[in-house]
């Protein structure tokens, strides 16, 4: 995997002062990766050290009222073209820089203060189909002992819980909010393995409840909130699925957004997952643009076919009548089943980073599948579904 990062993360010493604002998991995922650094205000001739600039609109002023517009964006081009002879699929940016920065930038006072908006570079960068974060991100990713990452596994794929080196269990029914008459359907389990894949802390659920057994919304998204309470900050939903014909193959997935044909939402009457101050949660992104490129990019390094789609979640437990699949189909839907919405979206009100990962077992509206049969197919990709879990895992 290509990525782009901001050399002074990298702890080149080329920032304004001098100096360098080295990111320790930056650096940790730069060693993973095929990594360039890029620095786009010393590509443009500037030298270091040198005036502290901000963005004033369109244009880029030093504290003392000088215009450097112009070295910052010929120095942004210079690196574009570099980005672009990478091949980079990822840039990791220096937050609020006038160049590098990506979502807020300093406002030009030189007091501190932050506007909407990004650097020159980031600006160029956008629109190019590269994934632009800052250190932010990749720090608040990095799983530690007090941050594991959450694994939710569906149907078939809970063998990954064997990977795990464990030094905990904790039976489901003792999980606030956790149905005590809950019993595993085939293919899950009910007992949550705490420890370690590959010395990645993890924490790992190898089966869930649905909504079309008859529990509700929160019930259904007890597990997420039990991952947040550990501290996971990283949770993956592994669910499987039924491909949609037109717009997605049987096999593996990654989950790029979704829409919820459930008619139900967990955060309805739920004053622990709504904000105090507002009951709306953003959804945008709620699938990490982060956590999706390194999928991708792990998928793409191991030779491992995984195609890209919107998720549908449905009631059920009825499958999908050719009617709704066309329907599906026109919605742009690639993958739909029976889980996984509601517990995106209260993953999405705890404020975690999340990743959705699908097998798609058969096609939807098929007449033939059965549970058996998604158990079997799942069963013919549990490698290529491990390698590509543990790969990720290293990765963050
Ligand atoms: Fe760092 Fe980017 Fe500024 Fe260079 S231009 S010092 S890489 S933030």
């Amino acid at each position: 995997m290509r990525a782009i990062v901001s050399a002074c993360l990298l702890g080149r010493r080329c920032r304004y002062d001098g100096d360098a604002k080295p990111s320790a998991a930056v650096q940790r995922l730069a060693g993973h990766l095929e990594c360039l650094p890029v620095c786009p205000e010393v590509a443009g001739g500037l030298p270091v050290p040198r005036a502290a600039a901000e963005r004033v609109g369109e244009r880029v002023v030093t504290r003392d009222g000088c215009d450097v517009t112009d070295a910052f964006v010929s120095g942004s081009r210079a690196s574009m073209e570099a980005t672009r002879a990478h091949g980079a699929t990822l840039a990791v940016l220096k937050a609020k820089s006038p160049s590098c920065g990506v979502g807020y930038v300093y406002d030009g006072t030189h007091t501190g203060k932050l506007v909407r908006g990004n650097g020159i570079f980031a600006e160029l960068l956008e629109g190019e189909g590269v994934c632009m974060v800052t250190e932010d991100i990749v720090e608040s990713c990095r799983p530690s002992v007090e941050h594991p990452v959450a694994v939710v596994l569906g149907t078939g794929l809970g063998h990954l819980r064997s990977l795990v080196h464990p030094v905990r269990r904790i039976d489901y029914h003792d999980i606030d909010g956790f149905p005590a008459d809950a019993r595993p359907i085939s293919g899950h389990s009910f007992e949550v393995t705490i420890g370690t894949v590959d010395e990645v802390p993890v924490v790992v659920y190898p089966g869930r409840i649905h909504l079309y057994q008859g529990y509700s919304a929160t019930q259904v998204t007890a597990l997420v909130r039990h991952a947040h309470r550990l501290g996971c900050r990283d949770i993956i939903f592994a669910c499987a699925t039924g491909a949609v014909k037109g717009n997605a193959h049987m096999g593996l997935g990654i989950l790029t957004d979704h829409i919820n044909l459930t008619g139900v939402n967990p955060l309805v009457g739920d004053s622990d997952l709504r904000g105090p101050e507002t009951p709306f949660v953003g959804m945008t992104d709620a699938y990490s643009p982060y956590l999706r490129t390194l999928a991708r990019g792990v998928a793409d390094d191991l030779g491992i076919a995984v195609e890209e789609g919107v998720y549908a979640g449905v009631l059920g437990p009825s499958f999908e009548t050719p009617a709704e699949v066309r329907m599906l189909q026109m919605l742009g839907v690639s993958y739909v089943s029976m889980s996984t919405v509601c517990e995106v979206i209260a993953a999405q009100a705890l404020g975690m980073n999340v990743l959705g990962l699908t097998l798609a077992a058969n096609y939807a509206g098929d007449g033939t599948v059965t549970h058996e049969s998604v158990l079997e197919e799942a069963g013919r990709h549990a490698d290529e579904f491990e390698r590509l879990v543990r790969g990720i895992l290293r990765l963050l």
